[in-house]
This record gives C-alpha cells, sequence and structure tokens, in this order.
C-alpha cells in the first residue's frame, strides 16, 4: 500500500522533503502527518479536496467535524466577503460577536452566557479555570481516553506537555469505577470534565445513565460539571446535552462553530459566568487578541442562523445514522472484527467486533487493519482519518455516501480474501 501511495503521490513527497526542513516533521500538526509522508492539499470545494498530485477526493476528514459546512457554501462566503469589504483586524466590538452569542445561547440549554476564545483547548483552559475560581477547590476530574485539547494532556504516559492542573483520570462509562474516585477525591474536585461522546479516542458513546449519574453526583457535591462539546455540538441543533436532556454547569464549544474558522467558546451558568463581568468586585480578566475577530464572528453568526439551523442538523445527523447502520451491515459480513461507532455525522471505524465502550476496548482493535483501511479508501478517493474518523459535511449527498459505502465494500472483499488466506494457512 505505501509503495501505491509513494507512486501516486510525487508532488506531495517533494512538498514534504521541503517543509521538513523548515517544520519538524514537515508539518505543524501532529494530527496531519501521516506516515510515510502526508498528502499536500492545494484546494478544496463542496465536499472535496484536491491534492497537489491532482487527485480530488470527497472529504470525510471534514477538518476533524471543523468542517461541517464544507468548503464553499455561499452563506459563509457572502458574510465573509461582507466582513473583508468592512474591514478586519478592528480592535473593537462587533455587533456580529452579540448575534453569534445569542444564537449559541438560545440553542445550547446550559449556556447563559458565553465568552469567545481561539481554540476548543483555551475553551477548555478558561472553563476549568472558572471552575477552580469559583469553587476555590483546584483539582479536575478527566476520563480515560478523553481528549481536550494539545496543551491539556491528560494521559496515562508522563508527557513533557502537561496539564497545568492537578487532575485524575476516571474510567469512561464505568460508573462504579468514576463514582469511587469522585467520593474519593470529593473535598478536592473543582470540576469534572467530560466529552459526551469520545471523539479523539474514536468516537466513543456515553452511555446516558453515566452521564446522568454525573450530573446527579456532582449536583449533589457542589462540583462544576463541564461537557466538553468541541466536537459533539453538532450532533443536535443543542449538542448533545440537548439530545440527552442532560444540562451540565458549563459547556466548552469549537470547530464549526466558527463557520470553518479559528473558534473556541466557554459559556455557562450565569453567576459562574459573572466572575468575567468588569463590572463586578474582584472580576476575572479574560483576554485574547482574536477572540471576537471579524472572519469568526461573521461566518460563525451567519452559519447558525441561516445554515445549520435546528431543522438542517437534525436532517444532517438522520443521513449520519443511515449511512452508519449501511456500513455496519458491510462490516458485520465480513471475515474479519469490523465495526463503526459513533451518533449520526460523526462515526470511527474500529477493528473489533466488541462492544465499544471505553479505550480500554480498543486494546485489540487490529491496528494494521485500520491502516490499511485508510489507504484502500484514500486509493478510492475518499479522504479519511488515518485513526478511521470518517466525518459528514452539509454538502454530502447519495452520491457521496454511495462512494464510501462502495470503498468499504471493496476493502473488506479485497483485505476479507488475504485474511480468509490466512485462516486457512493457519488451519
Ligand atoms: N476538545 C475536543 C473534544 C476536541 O475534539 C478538540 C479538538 N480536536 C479540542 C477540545 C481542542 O480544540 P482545538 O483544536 O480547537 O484547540
Amino acid at each position: 500500500a505505501h509503495e501505491r501511495y509513494r507512486n501516486r503521490n510525487p508532488l506531495s513527497l517533494a512538498q514534504h522533503q521541503k517543509a521538513a526542513k523548515v517544520m519538524p516533521g514537515g508539518n505543524t500538526r501532529t494530527v496531519l502527518f501521516s506516515d510515510p509522508f502526508p498528502i499536500t492539499l492545494v484546494c478544496s470545494q463542496g465536499c472535496q479536496v484536491t491534492s497537489i498530485d491532482g487527485d480530488t477526493y470527497i472529504d470525510y476528514l471534514g477538518e476533524f467535524t471543523a468542517g461541517l459546512y464544507g468548503h464553499s457554501d455561499p452563506v459563509i462566503r457572502q458574510a465573509v466577503v461582507d466582513a473583508l469589504d468592512s474591514g478586519w483586524v478592528r480592535g473593537g466590538h462587533i455587533p456580529q460577536e452579540e448575534t453569534l452569542a445569542s444564537l449559541i445561547c438560545s440553542r445550547f440549554p446550559s449556556v447563559e452566557m458565553v465568552r469567545f476564545t481561539n481554540s476548543g483547548t483555551e475553551a477548555n483552559l478558561y472553563a476549568i479555570s472558572t471552575a477552580c475560581a469559583v469553587t476555590g477547590r483546584s483539582k479536575v476530574m478527566v476520563f480515560e481516553g478523553g481528549y481536550h485539547g494539545g496543551v491539556l494532556m491528560f494521559g496515562a504516559t508522563p508527557s513533557p506537555i502537561v496539564a497545568p492542573y492537578e487532575f485524575v483520570r476516571a474510567p469512561y462509562n464505568d460508573w462504579e469505577g468514576t463514582e469511587a474516585l469522585l467520593r474519593a477525591n470529593a473535598d478536592d474536585l473543582a470540576c469534572v470534565l467530560i466529552e459526551p461522546m469520545q471523539g479523539s479516542a474514536g468516537c466513543i458513546v456515553a452511555e446516558p445513565a453515566f452521564l446522568q449519574a454525573i450530573r446527579d453526583w456532582t449536583t449533589a457535591n457542589d462540583v462544576v460539571l463541564i461537557f466538553d462539546e468541541v466536537m459533539t455540538s453538532r450532533l443536535s441543533g443543542g449538542g448533545l446535552q440537548q439530545l440527552h436532556g442532560i444540562t451540565p454547569d458549563m459547556t466548552t464549544l469549537g470547530k464549526y462553530i466558527g463557520g470553518g474558522f479559528s473558534f473556541g467558546a466557554f459559556g455557562g451558568r450565569q453567576d459562574l459566568m459573572q466572575i468575567y463581568d468588569p463590572l463586578q468586585p474582584g472580576y476575572v480578566a479574560h483576554a485574547g487578541t482574536f477572540n471576537n475577530n471579524v472572519f469568526t464572528m461573521s461566518a460563525g453568526a451567519a452559519g447558525l442562523s441561516q445554515v445549520y439551523t435546528q431543522e438542517a442538523a437534525t436532517a444532517l445527523n438522520q443521513r449520519g445514522d443511515v449511512l452508519r447502520t449501511r456500513l455496519n451491515r458491510i462490516a458485520q459480513n465480513a471475515p474479519f472484527p469490523m465495526q463503526f461507532t459513533g451518533i449520526g455525522s460523526l462515526m470511527n471505524v474500529h477493528m473489533t467486533s466488541e462492544p465499544v465502550r471505553s479505550i480500554r476496548d480498543l486494546t485489540h482493535s487490529n491496528a494494521v487493519l485500520r491502516d490499511l483501511f485508510y489507504f484502500e479508501l484514500l486509493e478510492q478517493n475518499i479522504w479519511p482519518t488515518r485513526r478511521g474518523m470518517l466525518n459528514l459535511s452539509l454538502p454530502m449527498g447519495d452520491t457521496e455516501f454511495d462512494a464510501l459505502a462502495r470503498a468499504v465494500q471493496r476493502f473488506v472483499d479485497q483485505y476479507g480474501r488475504l485474511f480468509e488466506g490466512e485462516l486457512n494457512a493457519r488451519k
């Protein structure tokens, strides 16, 4: 597979070699690095991306969920053109800032007030800091397999990039294990930070009963519950909190809500967010040159009000559910273990047939097969994430869904034969 990849992408290889001279690994986002070298993209339109080597792919990477609108939505484009015409780097309040804030507060049940940042990472940093400031406590509970941003590594293995907080890691979807850690740390806990579906870990869905148990415990013990909905906010008009009817104290947002531009936000109950009001005694400062940048505010406001309406969200996620069911039917007939997890418009392939309730269930997932899946999809002109995440975008339709289903079927046929051959040889 590597050899065919090299032969197909000579210009990407040359570009990577140039880039590697000035950026370690030739890139500035580890997640986009791909061994033996990443493909360079030169343009994108609708739900397609085109490589420097001249190949066009259906974009199922979808900028790791930020690409929900696709690449050339006319409403968002117009908002950006208007922003261009009215001038940017403004250094003052802009009306679109209030429009976007109002839209977010009206959509996400937990968000009474909101503030903007430049990334989801920053949003989480501020949400945790808010909880620490309000409770006077300093510890954070996070979950095994959770991801909350580049400088917020709550990893099992030590990393020189560490979360600047004391933390405890609980087992996902395991209430008994989580409750024991909650009790043991109750006196020190400022907040519990959880993705209501773990995105980076592979679209691992939280059981609503597990989330509800955490909600009940944190309410009873005066610990701030933060839902990291940076990825999951698109799974209904008002995120997974709306879908499940479970309301956290604070929520962090990011990705598509900026209309495709750098974005993050943290929000929640008014009494918590109030600490950022400069008219309050002892208020807390929250700064950021580009927090209210004209492009993000304009594109985001146009997108939420006119494009990704509640109805559009429901429709897209229903299509995602239909597609995932279809892919799972193909997977069930494969001679090797394979399944697609996820909710609505976000899904992830796993090479295991066991239920995936936590990152621990992926220990025996076949990593070689998953890599072959990646290369096979690329050969079929599908642009997937290397870790097997596949994301829908609004411009996609039956043509794109059929193409993905065909590519997955081809992968199963191609490698199923090898797999069966190997199994027979072992007999
Ligand atoms: N939280 C979650 C759940 C995420 O998936 C991500 C990004 N993948 C982040 C936070 C960080 O967002 P950003 O990359 O915008 O800093």
